[in-house]
């Protein structure tokens, strides 16, 4: 049996994230204690010990920090996407926050580091896999 590419939407730990998505809101959990992001989720903050993160909107701006066109499938799933982009966005509200997504809107060509990337929210869907799930991606800001 092989896993589902699409996200796991209600996983206790990022179930706000993806709810936020499907409103198109971009949102990040932060430690009440310290006020820093912790992208990835964890329970605990890894910057202070404590255990009390949460959920906060905030602008989905950020600079484009690395990426990489994808033209081999390495899950059959992906087979109907090829080529496409897959990136990090280093957030403005706090550039130690690297976002792993996928860029949309543009060509490898037109990418420079540092480069203003923007949020926008795209439906994911997969080649033989039932369902779909409203994600944020980055595309330059024009
Ligand atoms: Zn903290």
């Amino acid at each position: 049996m092989s896993q589902s590419p699409l996200p796991e939407t209600d996983w206790d730990l990022t179930r706000a994230f993806w709810q936020a998505a499907k409103e198109n809101e971009f949102v990040m959990p932060r430690c009440a204690g310290c006020e820093r992001y912790v992208w990835y989720p964890e329970e605990q903050c890894p910057h202070c010990g404590a255990g009390d993160v949460l959920w906060v909107q905030v602008e989905g701006r950020g600079l484009l920090f690395s990426w990489a066109e994808v033209r081999h499938p390495l899950h059959p799933p992906y087979k109907n996407q090829l080529p496409y982009i897959t990136g990090i966005v280093a957030l403005e509200v706090d550039p130690r926050v690297h976002y792993v997504t996928r860029i949309v809107e543009c060509t490898t060509r037109e990418l420079v580091i540092e480069m203003p990337m923007e949020v926008v929210y795209r439906e994911l869907s997969f080649h033989e896999v039932e369902g779909a799930v409203v994600a944020p991606v980055f595309r330059p800001v024009a």
